[in-house]
Order: structure tokens, then C-alpha cells, then sequence
């Protein structure tokens, strides 16, 4: 068994947008530009926040963060959105997510141009990607893609189980799976016989949110397991949807939680930016 080490594959994601950022910047005169809209003060927000514009900092682009007051009117939001829109040194938005109680978050995100939708949350990226043709595709399943890449493992006719079908993560990752060409199979809260399902399945995703849903035992051997959940265990620890101990014992790679999905995330966002600032210029 390897462990996919998340932390030094989003490293070496992060050195390649540098990279990238660079090459960017000496073309254009400017550095990509990637704009964080927070409103309200929810301290977990904050945090993340703060995480992607330092991560944006480090990586060469230019990270800014608008901070709006909890009570900021729909209209204000979506007018700020239009505004950033219109800007031409911004390549990125990101509206950090839960809004604040009384705001719709759909609108605002519906608001946000296509080419700088770096989280891959508009319904035109969403229909790209079901389409197979290139866009903006969302952070983390983009991240647990690069994970099994890093593998080596070719997906072209494995069966992959995706656990978890929310827009944000189970189906994006299911419909990458398709496109490269596993054989994909949908759990959800509703499916009859998960075990049965993990037993056949050459790569196991799990997005659920519910602490070692996938037990070690059910692991076929040699599978790939990408554990995406992030739960709080009894004695305050984080522990992810697999049982990992005993799952390692099958599979043949497996991430870890923490140090797995977690720290690819934000580097796929950034990745996702200078993808957006490279097209916006071409
Ligand atoms: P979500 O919107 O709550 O979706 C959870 C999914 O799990 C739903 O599709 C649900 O099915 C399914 N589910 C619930 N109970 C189930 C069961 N008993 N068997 C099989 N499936 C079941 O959550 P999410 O936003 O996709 O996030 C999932 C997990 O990933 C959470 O722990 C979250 O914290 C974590 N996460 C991590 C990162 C990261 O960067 N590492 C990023 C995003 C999310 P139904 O559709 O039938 O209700």
C-alpha cells in the first residue's frame, strides 16, 4: 500500500501554477489576478479566506479578498460580482460559500462570468463539463483527479464508485471518471447494498460526510481509495468516510485524512486561475 500524500502533490501543483504565474506575467505585464468575495464574519469562512490569499500570494498571483458585512443586500452582492466581472485584471471569482442567512447563493453564482468561474460552480461550467468540452471544472474533484493520476493507475475500463452525488463534488468527479473512461457507478444515501458496491470497485471515492461509512474489510485488494470526507471523531480528532486502517491493508493507494483531498483543494484553485488568466489572454 502507498499513501497518496496530498500535501506534496498539492506542493508540486502549487510550484507548477508559479511556474505558469510567471511565464504569465512576464507575457502580460501583470500577474493573474484571483478575487475572493466573503461576506459576513463566519470564522470557518474566515479561515479559508485567508488560506487562499496567501496560497495565491506565494504562488506569483495577485490575491485580493472583498470583505462584505453580514447584511450586504442581494442586489449589492450580484452588483459587486458585475463589477469584478467587467474588471480586465481579474481572471478569477470565488464567492466563499455558505452566504450568510437571507442571501441566495445561487443568483450570485449564476452572476459570475464563465471564463473567471475559478470554482467551477456556474451552470454553464457545469454543462461543460457533462458535455466533455474544456471550461473551469470545480477544485476538489479536479484535486482528486490529480491525486489518481499521481498513481499511475490508468482508469480506461476500471470501475469506479463515486459515493456522494452533491453538484460540489460526487457528480463532477463521477462525470470526470467517465471522461476518462471508467466505468462509473453513483451511490447515494439512497443506494441498497453499498458494501457490495465497494467490494467491485477498482476506485472508491467517498463524499458523504459521515465518519468510516466505508468499512476497511469492504476495500477490494488493490483498489485506489480517495477519501474526500472531513468528519470530527468522538475524541475531537478528524477522520475522513473510510476506516482507514484496515482499508490500507487493501487498497493499494489510499489518502489519508488529513494531509489527502484537503490540501489539494486550494491548489487546484489556484491552478484553475491561471488556467482562466491564460485563456482571458489568448
Ligand atoms: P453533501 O452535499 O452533504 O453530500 C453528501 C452526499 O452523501 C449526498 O449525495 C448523500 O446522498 C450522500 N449520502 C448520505 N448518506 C449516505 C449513505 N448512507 N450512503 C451513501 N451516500 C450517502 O456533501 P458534499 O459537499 O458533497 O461533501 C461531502 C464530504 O466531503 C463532507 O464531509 C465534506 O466536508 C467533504 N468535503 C471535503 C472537501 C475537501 O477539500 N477535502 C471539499 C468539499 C467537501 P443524497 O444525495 O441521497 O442525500
Amino acid at each position: 500500500m502507498t499513501v497518496l500524500d496530498g500535501k506534496a502533490i498539492a506542493k508540486k501543483v502549487r510550484a507548477e501554477v508559479k511556474e505558469r504565474a510567471e511565464a504569465f506575467a512576464s507575457a502580460h505585464g501583470r500577474k493573474p489576478g484571483l478575487h475572493v468575495v466573503l461576506v459576513g464574519d463566519d470564522p470557518a469562512s474566515q479561515v479559508y479566506v485567508k488560506m487562499k490569499e496567501r496560497a495565491a500570494g506565494k504562488a506569483g498571483l495577485e490575491g485580493k479578498v472583498h470583505r462584505l458585512p453580514g447584511d450586504t443586500s442581494q442586489a449589492d452582492l450580484e452588483g459587486l460580482v458585475s463589477k469584478l466581472n467587467a474588471d480586465p485584471a481579474i481572471d478569477g471569482i470565488l464567492v466563499q460559500l455558505p452566504l450568510p442567512d437571507g442571501l441566495d447563493a445561487q443568483p450570485v453564482i449564476d452572476a459570475i462570468d464563465v471564463g473567471k468561474d475559478v470554482d467551477g460552480l456556474t451552470p454553464m461550467n457545469a454543462g461543460l463539463l457533462q458535455e466533455g468540452r474544456p471550461g473551469l471544472q470545480p477544485c476538489t474533484p479536479s484535486g482528486c483527479m490529480r491525486l489518481i493520476a499521481e498513481t499511475g493507475v490508468e482508469l480506461s475500463g476500471k470501475r469506479a464508485l463515486v459515493i456522494g452525488r452533491s453538484a460540489l463534488v460526487g457528480k463532477p468527479i463521477a462525470l470526470m471518471l467517465l471522461a476518462a473512461n471508467a466505468t462509473v457507478t453513483i451511490a447515494h444515501s439512497r443506494t441498497a447494498d453499498l458494501e457490495a458496491r465497494v467490494r467491485e470497485s477498482d476506485v472508491v471515492i467517498a463524499a458523504v460526510g459521515w465518519p468510516e461509512i466505508v468499512r476497511g474489510e469492504w476495500v477490494k485488494q488493490g483498489a485506489v481509495v480517495i477519501d474526500v470526507g472531513i468528519n470530527r471523531s468522538d475524541d475531537g480528532n478528524l477522520i475522513g468516510d473510510v476506516e482507514y486502517a484496515t482499508a490500507a491493508e487493501n487498497a493499494a493507494w489510499i489518502t489519508p485524512v488529513p494531509g489527502g483531498v484537503g490540501p489539494m483543494t486550494i491548489a487546484m484553485l489556484l491552478s484553475n486561475t491561471v488556467t482562466a488568466a491564460e485563456r482571458r489572454e489568448a
